[in-house]
């Protein structure tokens, strides 16, 4: 497997160096930037898998850096780790909420980015095809199409499975209701944005029983997530 590519976007030299030079040493390949603008002409060439963005940057801020590339079709996928010198709670909501998958605070230690690096490539790989996804007990089986908790079947129509495959298939993520649309039935289906909210009641309503609903959870002006922890 090729190595792991981690685009950095960092104005400040010395801190930007001392990240790449710990994530050189750990095998993965890194590419540098210095602002926004430079971040968005690397992206072009190749897509990372991973991005490390400053929240302090000079042109734009990484937070709306985050959210444009979220917003783009061609990154959103992109997972991205916030590196910050804030550390009030409002600002870690924010940075989740703006589509950031995780969060650090300077100073951090080469090895706690690293574990958070590596974490979040776990978390983003996709499951192979076919295969049964377990999440505290409650098991997507992609060759039956079932969702079981234990021996039961969770009763789910058609959509209500999709979703749920795809979330399972995409935990820890915040994704709009615009983007769920548009993975779960397509771009070309004319659907209005509030079916997504019918659907996800749905869901719940029938994770609910097994007392799983509180994974399906609604992120205030952003969207929907599928997550084990409690926020
Ligand atoms: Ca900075």
């Amino acid at each position: 497997m090729s190595a792991k590519q981690v685009l950095i976007v960092e104005d400040e030299k010395p801190i930007r160096e001392m990240i790449a030079f710990g994530l050189k040493r750990a095998g993965f390949e890194v590419r540098e930037a210095e602002d926004c603008r430079s971040a968005r002409a690397l992206l072009v060439d190749r897509r990372p898998d991973l991005m490390l963005v400053d929240w302090m940057l000079p042109d734009m801020s990484g937070l709306e850096l985050t959210r444009a590339l979220k917003r783009d079709r061609e990154t959103r996928e992109v997972p991205v780790i916030m590196l910050t010198a804030r550390s009030e709670e409002g600002d870690k909501i924010a940075g989740l909420d703006g589509g950031a998958d995780d969060y650090v605070t300077k100073p951090f230690s080469p090895r706690e980015l690293l574990a958070r690096i590596n974490a979040v490539l776990r978390r983003v790989a996709p499951a192979p095809e076919g295969e049964r996804i377990d999440f505290d007990g409650l098991a997507l089986d992609q060759a039956s199409h079932r969702v079981l908790v234990g021996e039961q079947t969770v009763p789910l129509g058609p959509t209500e499975y999709r979703m749920l495959e795809f979330f399972m298939t995409h935990p820890e993520r915040v994704y709009t209701r615009d983007q769920l649309l548009d993975r779960i039935w397509g771009g070309n289906v004319y659907v209005e944005e509030r079916t997504i909210d019918v659907h996800i009641r749905r869901l719940r309503k029938a994770l609910e029983d097994f007392g799983y609903d509180r994974f399906i959870q609604t992120v205030r002006g952003s969207g929907y997530r599928f997550s084990v922890r409690t926020v």
